[in-house]
């Protein structure tokens, strides 16, 4: 894992006398042979393989945008990998590649991240969806079910769902794992049957708080049809950010155990804390933390001040906001509650700061030690 982060998509760069990738900014690509041209578009049409050589136009495919798919196909151990310009574009080609088989109904669990769940629950993209517990995943699904959609660890709660026995319910209709928590470093959702692996590369794959961007790793077949569907809606992602999402995969081991090591002991204080009711951690681990306050989680979010009071994930700085407010503000509020998102919780997404400075400032912020 740590040798492909460095190398993987960089395989050509020394025979070609480079060292750091080189970012094409073209939007398109200049050919005197318009019949070839002609050939490759219908290759396209036909399976939505990414055309040999030049792209003829930067919709169908960007060279620096491809290093970065393959880095990420190779890290979730996957065929392909198809980049957008975020999370949710990646999401909606997922559900416009099914909608366009007639296969618009989708199987899903709750707690997904706020806008997957909006964009589900308010079927802007003419789906219908049935929410279950994964043990209802096999009564659910009909014959015009086209996709299974779960997190695992969800966000924000944290919980973690079995992908394989999940997998296994799922039978032939395709299962789709956000995996943005996990990332591939703690978890690769297609070993346990995922076909579709979903990541919001805003998070933990750029790193930096600094590129939005999102990423579907999936077999060759499914990559042609995202491709296809990428291609004719335009949800493109730039190839500046492809480039930064490359160097961000070189350093996203290192990143993960490093903040996953300072949650660990973070989590350990926080649950031995009596102003804390409640700490929720994935057994996976990783640098994730939600956690329940007995006083006002907006006076927590008012008092940081070394953590940032900012909505996302997976920065180098850490991250603390109330979901309630924010992340999953847009889930109808019984629906929010149901799903294990309370009015109390919190969401601390850990970062690479020492722990005692991190302690410090939480501590601040939690407020006074009220005897109990
Ligand atoms: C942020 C997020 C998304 C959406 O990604 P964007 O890049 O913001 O569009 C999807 N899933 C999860 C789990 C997320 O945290």
């Amino acid at each position: 894992m740590d040798t492909e982060a460095v190398h993987a998509g960089r395989d050509d760069l020394a025979r070609q006398g480079l060292h750091a990738p080189p970012i094409d900014l073209s939007t398109t690509y200049p050919s005197y042979d318009s019949r070839a041209e002609a050939a490759r578009i219908d290759a396209f049409a036909t399976d939505g393989a990414e055309p040999d050589g030049p792209p003829v136009y930067g919709r169908l495919g960007n060279p620096t945008v491809a290093r970065f798919e393959t880095a990420l196909a190779r890290l979730e151990g996957t065929q392909s990998a198809v980049a957008f310009a975020s999370g949710m574009a990646a999401l909606s080609a997922v559900l416009l590649v099914r909608g366009a088989m007639g296969l618009r109904h989708v199987v899903a669990v709750r707690p997904l991240y706020g806008c997957s769940d909006h964009l589900l629950t308010a079927g802007l993209l003419g789906s219908e969806v049935t929410w279950v517990d994964p043990a209802g995943i096999a009564d659910a699904l009909r014959p015009d079910t086209g996709l299974v959609l779960v997190e695992s660890p969800a966000n924000p709660t944290l919980a973690e769902l079995d992908l394989r026995a999940i997998a296994h319910s799922c039978g032939s209709v395709p299962l789709l794992a956000d995996n943005t928590f996990a990332t591939p470093v703690l978890q690769r959702p297609a070993e346990q049957g995922a076909r579709l692996v979903l990541h919001s590369a805003t998070k933990y794959l750029g790193g930096h708080g600094d590129v939005m961007a999102g990423v579907v790793a999936c077999d060759e077949e499914f990559a042609g049809r995202l491709r296809q569907v990428r291609f004719a809606t335009g949800g493109v992602l730039h190839p500046l950010a492809g480039y930064l999402l490359l160097r961000g995969l070189s350093t996203l081991p290192v990143r993960v155990r490093a903040a996953s090591a300072t949650a660990a002991e973070l989590v350990r204080r926080l649950s031995a804390d009596p102003r804390v009711a409640r700490v929720h951690y994935p057994r996976l681990g990783g640098a994730m933390i939600a956690f329940e306050v007995h006083g006002d989680p907006h006076e927590v979010i008012a008092g940081v001040r070394l953590v940032t009071p900012a909505v996302s994930l997976g920065s180098v700085d850490t991250l603390i906001q109330h979901p309630a407010s924010i992340s999953h503000r847009i889930v109808d509020a019984g629906d929010r509650r149901g799903s294990g998102v309370g009015d109390r919780l919190l969401r601390l997404s850990v970062g690479l700061e020492d722990v005692e400075d991190l302690w410090q400032d939480l501590d601040a912020a939690l407020g006074a030690r009220r005897p109990r």
